[in-house]
């Protein structure tokens, strides 16, 4: 594939903007360097590069374009708002329209409060809970990213995990030492954690379905016992559901026992969301129970503000992208897409003798390049980048984009078609044919 445009707009970008890149997500430094690929359009589950080549795109923005790109519903609310006006620093009736249902969709949220991104969202859930519980440390699970605020950039995951810069620098050790890491799905390791720290920690934040070291599902009864053992401490639990609200069924986790009988989870004090809900432009948002939701301003002592927060044009993407999310079938839809295609894969896999462990939730799922299970970060961390990079690379060559991480998944949209599955599927064979070569 002819990338000499790419090229050159990356030697460009490179002269005027840190990196090249204004995420370092985006950088295609962890699968071998160069150009990272730069689109100018996106319809459906496609892009069109700046040279003309076509993908597939199973990226999905790192997850907020469950709908695929350009939504009709979604585009004409965006057009709507900008023509009514996009910022007006004053209450909306929207706000009240989106508030309400992201409530009907997540019951623990009694109250909720909308920013402007993930990071936001994550960052003031923790000055609530230590606002309400006059404690200063968290405790947070190694490889989970949680944005990029100074207190959650300690063990953080994908973004940073990729770049072999899991604790960035910047961070004072003042604050480094209240945050308090230990593995996922080991309930042993945060009962100790307790023990040593208990009086002193304001909450435990978790992804509860991990989506920063791959996809990666709670053993069964790990969430109950993470909320108890949090709750006997006196410290709240944090869900940061930034990338699995909406993701996989219509709500969070905490409704996923609801649609998933072998699953079970305790309501969390907060939560955290951004990305789905969103539709596309940016938004954050958190929200909990009323008696901890009301240390925030103008009720309570815990200060967060947004010039741009509850903006017409979020707002409105994001309406949009909840009704479509809300017709029926649409989840089962990208389900069977991500089931045939993850499996597809891993058989494929097989058949190339390329050790793979793919986890698939949903319509999501990941690919790591090892031969036993991932439950962990330890165990995400020792599966092949190298092998991922050149399964990557000869993805690319054949028009089907993926995030350049072994960290990150595979997202499905509502605009995938059993063609794309194909047409992934023969490019994976191929891919996968190269790599034994
Ligand atoms: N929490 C989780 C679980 C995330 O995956 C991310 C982003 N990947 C964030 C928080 C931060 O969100 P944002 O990039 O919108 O700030």
């Amino acid at each position: 594939m002819i990338r000499t445009q790419s090229e050159k707009l990356y030697s460009q970008a490179l002269e005027h903007i840190v990196g090249g890149v204004n995420s370092p997500s985006r950088s295609f430094k962890a699968v071998g360097g160069g150009a990272p690929v730069f689109m100018k359009r996106a319809q459906g589950a496609h892009f069109w590069d700046v040279d003309d080549n076509k993908y597939i795109d199973y990226l999905a923005a790192y997850g907020p374009i469950i709908t695929g790109h350009a939504h009709p519903h979604v585009t004409e609310a965006i057009v709507r708002a900008a023509q009514n006006g996009t910022l007006y620093g004053t209450p909306t009736e929207l706000e009240v329209v989106f508030a309400r249902m992201l409530k009907d969709a997540v019951p623990s949220m009694d109250k909720v409060r909308f920013v402007n991104s993930g990071t936001e969202a994550v960052m003031t859930t923790i000055r609530v809970a230590r606002a309400y519980t006059k404690r200063h440390k968290i405790i947070k699970f190694a490889g989970c990213y949680h944005g990029h605020s100074d207190l959650v950039l300690v063990a953080a995951g994908s973004g940073p995990s990729t770049l072999g810069i899991p604790d960035s620098a910047g961070i004072p050790p003042s604050i480094a030492q209240e945050v308090i890491t230990v593995p996922f799905n080991d309930l042993d390791a945060l009962r100790e954690a307790l023990e040593r720290w208990g009086d002193d920690i304001a909450a435990v934040m978790v992804e509860p379905i991990v989506g920063n070291f791959g996809m990666v599902m709670p053993h069964v009864g790990y969430l109950e016992g993470l909320c108890r053992l949090a709750r006997d401490n006196g410290s709240l639990v944090i869900y940061d559901e930034v990338i699995s609200a909406f993701r996989f069924h219509y709500g969070t986790t905490q409704t996923y026992a609801a649609a998933f009988s072998d699953f079970a989870a305790i309501e969390p004090d907060l939560t955290a969301l951004g990305k789905i809900i969103g539709g596309g432009l940016p938004i954050g948002a958190y929200g909990g129970k009323k008696h901890v939701m009301e240390q925030v301003a103008p009720l309570g002592p815990a200060y967060q503000a947004g010039t741009m927060a509850g903006n017409p044009a979020s707002i409105s993407a994001g309406i949009a992208c909840l009704e479509v999310l809300g017709h029926p079938g649409v989840y089962d839809a990208m389900e069977a897409l991500a089931a045939r295609l993850a499996g597809g894969i891993a058989e494929s896999a097989r058949r190339h003798d390329v050790p793979l462990t793919v986890n698939r939730i949903g319509g999501a799922f990941s690919t790591h390049f090892c031969a036993g299970s991932v439950t962990n970060y330890e165990e995400a961390q020792a599966s092949d980048g190298e092998q991922f990079a050149r399964f990557f690379r000869a993805m690319l060559e054949r028009g089907v984009c993926l995030a350049p991480s072994k960290y990150e998944a595979w997202f499905l949209t509502t605009a995938h078609t059993d063609a794309d599955i194909d047409y992934t599927l023969e490019a994976a064979d191929q891919a996968f044919a190269s790599m034994r070569g």
